[in-house]
C-alpha cells in the first residue's frame, strides 16, 4: 500500500466508501463525481499508477470479474456498459492507481465519452 495514495487507501478501508463488491484482489465503490446513472470504480488492492505498470494477469482477471459483478448488481449488465482506464496526463489520469470507471444505466451514444 502507498501511503499517500487515495485508492488504496480505498481499497484496503483504511478510509470507507461506498463499496457495491469486493474480494481478495480488487474492489469496485461508487466514483464521488458520477458521469452516468452507475458511475462505479474497480481498482485492485494493490497499489500501480496504470494499466502498463506491470499489473499481474490475476490482478486483471479479478477486475475484469469485478466489472461484471458491478454490471450485474446494477442492472445494467444486458443493455450494456462502457469500461475506461485513463492512463497517464494525456489521457487525463488524475488518480494515480490503476481504475477502471464503468459507466451505465442511460444510452451512452457512441462517442467515447
Ligand atoms: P481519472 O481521471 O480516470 O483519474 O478519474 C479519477 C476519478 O476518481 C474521477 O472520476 C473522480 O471523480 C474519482 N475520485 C477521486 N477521488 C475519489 C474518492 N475519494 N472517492 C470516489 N471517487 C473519487
Amino acid at each position: 500500500m502507498k501511503d499517500d495514495c487515495i485508492f488504496c487507501k480505498i481499497a484496503n478501508h483504511v478510509i470507507e466508501s461506498n463499496y457495491v463488491y469486493e474480494d481478495d484482489l480488487v474492489c469496485a465503490f461508487r466514483d464521488m463525481n458520477p458521469q452516468a446513472p452507475t458511475h462505479v470504480l474497480v481498482v485492485p488492492k494493490e497499489h500501480y499508477a496504470n494499466i502498463v505498470d506491470g499489473v499481474p494477469g490475476d490482478t486483471l482477471a479479478a477486475m475484469a470479474h469485478a466489472v461484471d459483478e458491478v454490471a450485474k448488481a446494477e442492472g445494467i449488465r444486458e443493455d450494456g456498459f462502457r469500461v475506461i482506464a485513463n492512463t497517464g496526463d494525456a489521457a487525463g489520469q488524475t488518480v494515480h492507481h490503476l481504475h477502471w470507471h464503468v459507466l451505465g444505466g442511460k444510452n451512452l451514444g457512441e462517442g467515447l465519452l
